[in-house]
């Protein structure tokens, strides 16, 4: 089975619908979404609609707690607006169907959480080895999949010792990561929607479980069309301007 693994589309839905199409493409059966698929873009009623729809697994992010009212938009900063913006659009159904979501999910060999299965709903990021290294003993799977700091890496600890990889960038298109034995991984599967390594395409990954590897994608979208829409709904100018950049 192979799975599109998939993570803070944010309500780009050109983004979102570029990837399903590379995924389908690329004979991927299942979807594996780790949440944040609201927040900072101009279509979260479609985007839920067709995750929700598509989704084999999908999990809540912070920027679902933050619409639903479950986190303070305090700490939110320049994402409050949008927060707010989405949740005056999002209907009694999309509040309901979005505040049923777990916060982790497990399938096979993979769990699947938003930000760190450390204590999911403080909304730790993985970023640096140590970051990746310490979270380890909070998921028992061989595999856990995260989101939330929207940059690509890996990081692996077992025999022959740890190691981390960061994907983040243009280069690594297409970076095939094969599992061994001995060894388990977290993998950050990057940002469909919001992309923040300096490459505008979105990223998301292909799990093939028979061939026990990962694949990170980057696909090229239309960012000017999610920029314009952006501008159009009165959401902040520099959650368009930033779609371009890739930051
Ligand atoms: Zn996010």
């Amino acid at each position: 089975m192979r799975y599109a693994v998939l993570s803070d589309v944010h309500a780009n839905l050109e983004a979102l619908t570029a990837v399903l199409a590379d995924a389908a493409s690329e004979g991927a059966l299942g979807i594996l979404c780790l949440g944040d698929t609201v927040g900072y873009g101009a279509d979260p009623v479609p985007c839920v609609e067709l995750l929700g729809e598509r989704s084999t697994r999908i999990v809540a992010g912070n920027h679902e707690h933050g619409v639903l009212g479950l986190v303070d938009l305090r700490w939110f900063n320049a994402a409050a607006p949008a927060a707010l913006w989405t949740r005056e659009r999002l209907g009694g159904d999309h509040q309901g169907f979005l505040s049923g979501l777990p916060l982790v999910s497990a399938i096979g060999e993979a769990t699947c959480v938003h930000a760190s299965p450390r204590r999911p709903e403080e909304w730790d990021y993985l970023v640096s080895e140590e970051d990746g290294y310490g979270a380890f003993g909070e998921f028992e799977t061989r595999l856990c999949f995260v989101g939330h700091s929207h940059l690509p890496a890996v990081w692996s600890l077992g025999s022959g010792g740890p190691a981390h990889e960061d994907l983040a960038g243009a280069a690594c298109h297409d970076r095939r990561i094969s599992f061994h034995d001995g060894r388990r991984y977290i993998v950050n599967v990057g940002s469909v929607g919001q992309p923040r390594d300096r490459d505008p395409r979105a990223a998301y990954v292909l799990w093939d479980e028979d061939d026990r590897s990962v694949r990170l994608r980057r696909v090229s979208y239309d960012h000017t069309e999610a920029a314009a829409k952006i501008l159009r709904a009165g959401l902040p100018r520099a959650l368009a301007d930033r779609l371009a950049r890739g930051m």
